[in-house]
Formats: structure tokens, sequence, C-alpha cells
């Protein structure tokens, strides 16, 4: 807890963002930190609320340890905090900056006053621990001499790797990418992550013994086969990767793309690379319209409107989230509620409306001229009871509401159905589930003896936290399954 009546005498506190028409001329973060003392004042409102939910299962899926390092923050132990915060969670300068925090929705303090700073106070004991010195490599006193391979490189990985290196694991990670870091490098844009956040803990992996070797494709130009027989245990994290598409008339045209064939080539233009024209995907003097309204639909939005598009649009299928918790959403789950990020903020400024996503909008067609795509052919859904037999709302189009809209650029970001099967998964004959994810037990060991799996790759399109979660489980288990016992923690919420 921080100070005892510290909720009373502050308020919620944020920081504040670059203004619109700066940030969009550029990639840099959107945010300005707060002042040491503001995140003091911050953490002082923590409350000594007796059951902190926020580090509860309903919280922080890393069962951070989240009121104890405000409290240290509140007064001024620096170096406390930042050893508490990395006993549970390796990346929390990751975090601090794209969790959505569902701690915060589960915030004691929350259900009566706005809810305490949790995530960029992790963000500040992160960066604080960087600066300052006390986050630096952990090298292992002594080798076991078990050789593991990790492949796929983002934070389930990256995690399930420095987990394994702590106790003395020899780990090499394989990356089909020329760089490393997975969604957090290739994905999620520089004006939420900046890439030198990524590169500096990168080379602290490295500097702790880690060893990355990218270009990899395991399955695909190095044998997966051969990789098992090469090494003690295998940890697969090759993420959710499979796009899910839209089968309609015209899908074919020229202009149609998937986000993460749009996305990654800015965070690669941001790099220094060059992008050979024949396969350059540009928002620049275009209409844009992006087809999803989550997380992934949002940094299309961002990142085409510092490309220069000339105009953006948004559909999202479902209803409109309402502006407050509904009676069936009650504290302390994730609030399901209406949210702005900052690509929001920016597209509603640039483009002078309140909101700029269209909910309950279906996509009937696309049509085109000379092979490309210059409209969509829309129509407005509305949402009826639920379905006896799915409990799924029944969908169905609205009377008279079909509708045209001219596009030069279509970006598909519908979300991910489940990792791709062909080359890894089918050369080692992996069991799936019913989704197509990666099938394991409850030690994140799949069906095949001494290989494990973590993160999207076996939960599905999920969060860097859970990401993060998997991936310090799977270490656990391969630590136990090689050496028969283990000091690594469980991740104790995961299902
Ligand atoms: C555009 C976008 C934005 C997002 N924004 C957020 C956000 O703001 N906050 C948040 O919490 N979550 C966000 N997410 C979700 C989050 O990024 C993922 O849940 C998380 O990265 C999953 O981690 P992972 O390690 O399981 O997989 P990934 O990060 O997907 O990494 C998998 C890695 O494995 C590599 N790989 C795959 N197959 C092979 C192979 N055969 N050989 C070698 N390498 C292989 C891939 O190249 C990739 O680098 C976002 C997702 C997307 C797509
Ligand atoms: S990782 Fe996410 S849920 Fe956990 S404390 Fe940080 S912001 Fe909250």
């Amino acid at each position: 807890m921080g100070a005892i009546k510290g909720f009373m005498e502050y308020g919620r506190e944020t920081p504040s963002s670059r203004p619109v028409d700066e940030r969009l001329k550029d990639q840099k973060e959107c945010y300005i930190p707060l002042s040491e003392e503001k995140y003091k004042e911050q953490g002082a409102r923590c409350m000594d609320c007796g059951v902190p939910f926020c580090q509860s299962e309903a919280g922080c899926p890393l069962g951070n340890l989240i009121p104890d390092w405000n409290d240290m923050v509140y007064r001024g132990r620096y170096r406390e905090a930042v050893e508490l915060l990395q006993k549970t969670n390796n990346f929390p300068e990751f975090t601090g900056r794209v969790c959505p925090a569902p701690c915060e929705g589960a915030c004691v303090l929350g259900i009566s006053e706005p809810a305490v700073t949790i995530c960029k106070i992790e963000e500040m004991i992160a960066e604080v621990g960087f600066e300052k010195g006390f986050i630096k490599p952990n090298k292992p006193e002594s080798r076991t001499g078990k050789k593991i391979a990790v492949v796929g490189s983002g934070p389930a990985g990256l995690a399930c790797a420095d987990q394994l290196n702590s106790v003395g694991h020899e780990v090499t990670v394989f990356e089909k990418e020329d760089r490393v870091g997975g969604l957090l490098m290739y994905g999620i844009p520089h004006f939420k992550l900046d890439k030198e956040i990524v590169k500096r803990r990168i080379k602290v992996l490295e500097e702790s013994g880690v060893i990355f070797k990218t270009s990899v494709n395991v399955g695909v130009n190095k044998s997966a086969n051969e990789l098992k027989a090469e090494f003690d245990s295998v940890v697969l994290c090759g993420g959710s990767q499979k796009p899910r598409d839209i089968p309609v008339e015209g899908r074919d045209l020229d202009g149609i793309h998937f986000a993460m064939d749009f996305l990654p080539q800015q965070n690669k233009r941001n790099e220094g690379d060059t992008i050979p024209e024949d396969i350059s995907i540009t928002a620049k003097g275009k209409n844009v319209l992006i087809i999803g309204g989550g997380d992934t639909g949002s940094d299309c939005l961002g990142t085409s409107l510092r490309q220069g598009a000339k105009n953006v649009y948004q559909f999202e299928l479902l209803p409109e989230p309402p502006r407050e918790r509904s009676d069936d959403n009650p504290w302390p789950q994730w609030p399901k509620v209406f949210r702005v990020s900052s690509s929001h903020e920016e597209a509603n400024e640039r483009e002078g409306k309140d909101k700029i996503t269209e909910y309950c909008v279906s996509t009937k067609k696309f049509s085109g001229k000379d092979g490309k795509i210059s409209k969509i052919h829309g129509v407005k859904i509305e949402f009826g009871d639920p379905d006896p037999e799915t409990g799924r709302p029944q969908m169905q189009e609205a009377p008279e509401s079909e509708f045209e809209l001219e596009v030069e650029l279509v970006l598909l970001a519908m979300g991910f159905v489940h990792p791709i099967h062909e080359g890894m998964l089918v050369e080692l004959g992996m069991d799936l589930d019913a989704r197509g994810n990666v099938a394991c037990d409850d030690n994140k060991m799949t069906s095949v003896d001494g290989v494990f799996v973590a993160g999207d790759m076996t939960r599905g399109q999920s969060l860097v936290v859970w990401a993060i979660a998997e991936g310090r489980e799977a270490a656990r288990s391969v630590d136990l399954h090689l050496m028969g016992e283990t000091q690594l923690p469980h991740s104790q919420f995961l299902k």
C-alpha cells in the first residue's frame, strides 16, 4: 500500500500525450512520462485494501506484487521495487507500455474512484531500473550442461529463455525473421513501443548468455526433427500467425492486405530498411479502410495516419461497447467498455469526428477496376436475441442499410485463427486442439515427448502479459523435466 490516505489526497494522473499534429509527423512513443514526484503521488494512492484484487486471478496474469511496489515507489525505494517486480515479470518495460492493465480493472479503489495508475508505475520502475543500472545481465553461476532450443522470439520465447538461462541451461532462441522480438519488434508499432526498448532487453539477455539465431525458419530451412535431436528439450513459441480472412467476392483484388503484411513493413522502414517497391504497401494519399476494431486495427489506423492517408475509416462487426460497465460485467472483471486508443485520438482529431470506428458493419463484397480495389460494399447489422443452441447473439442485416465506400487500400485486422500448421507443426506431427492451436498438458508438454509450447501458439491470440506468463510456466516445466526438480516459480493463473 502507499500512504494511508493518499487516495483521498491525490487524484488519478496518467502521462500526458504529445500533441496529435506533432506525433503524426514521427514514429516516436506518444506519451510523456510523469515527473518522479507525480509517480510517488500515484503510488501513494494505493490503499491498504486488505485483499488486493489487482494481484489476484482477476487482475495481473503474472501475479505482480503491485501494492508492495506501489509503496516502494511512494517511499523512493526504487532498487527494492525493481527487484520485486523482476521476481514476477521478466519484461516490465514492455507490459508497462502495452499491457491493457487488467490489474487496474480489478483495483479495489476502482470500485468508487478512478483506479491506481498501476501500469505506468510499472513502466517507471522498469525505466528507473535501467537508468540506475539495477537491471543488468543475469549470468548463472554454473551451467547444467543441458541445451534447450526455443523456437520464436516473441515475449513467450524471450521469457522462457530468460528463465531457463537463469538456472544454468544453455538456451538458443531460433527466429525466422531477421530481427528478434516477435510481435514486439514486427507487429506493435514504434509509437506504442519504441524498438530501442526491445533491443535494450535483447542485449541484456545476450549478455546473460542467451544465444539468438535469426533467419532460421524451423520446419522450413531447418528441420524441426533435427532440432529435437540436437537439443535436450525444445519449446515452441511461434505465436498465432494465421490471420482471419474475409472470403467474399472481390477478395483477390489488389490493394486488400492482411494487417500483418502492412504493419511490419513500417517497423522495418523505421529501422532503416528499404521495402522493395513491388511488395511495398503504403497508405500515403489513399482512402484507407481498416476492417476490425481491435488492437491490430488501431495500430493500422495510427500507422496509416503517419504515412499520410487521405481518409481513414474503420469498420467493426460487433456492437459498440458501453461507456460504463454493464450489469453482467461487474468489478473485478476486465471492464468491457468503449476505449479510445492513441490512434483513435489521432484519427478523431484529424478527421474532426467524435469516433472513427463504425460498429455493426459487415462487408458484403469488394469491387474494383483493372484488378484493383475501388469500392467496398457493406451493410449494417442488427443483433437479436442469443441463439438458443450456441448462446451467441443472432445477427441479421438491417433492412435498406446497404452502402458503398470508395477505397484504395483495405487492411484486414480481424484477428488470428491459429498458428501456422505447415512446416514445423506438421513435421513434428503435433496434436492440435479443437481451435487448431498446439495442444498441451498442464505442464505445457505437447503430444511429442520433450517438446513444450507457450504463448499464442497454444493459447490462441492473446496479450503480451499472458505470453510472458506462458513462457515462464513452460520454462519451469522444462527445468523439472530435465533436472527432476526446479526452483523456478509457477505462473499461478494459467489455465
Ligand atoms: C498488431 C498487433 C498489436 C498488438 N498489440 C498488443 C498490445 O498493445 N498489447 C498486448 O498486450 N498485446 C498486443 N498484441 C498481442 C501480443 O503481441 C501477442 O499476444 C504476443 O506477442 C504473443 O507472444 P508470443 O511470444 O506467443 O508470439 P509472437 O510475439 O507472435 O512471436 C512469435 C515469434 O515466433 C516466430 N516464429 C514462428 N514460427 C517460427 C518457426 N517455425 N521458426 C522460427 N521462428 C518462428 C515468429 O516469427 C515470431 O517472431 C498485439 C498483436 C498484434 C498482431
Ligand atoms: S503486467 Fe499488466 S496486468 Fe500486470 S501489473 Fe502490469 S499492467 Fe497490470
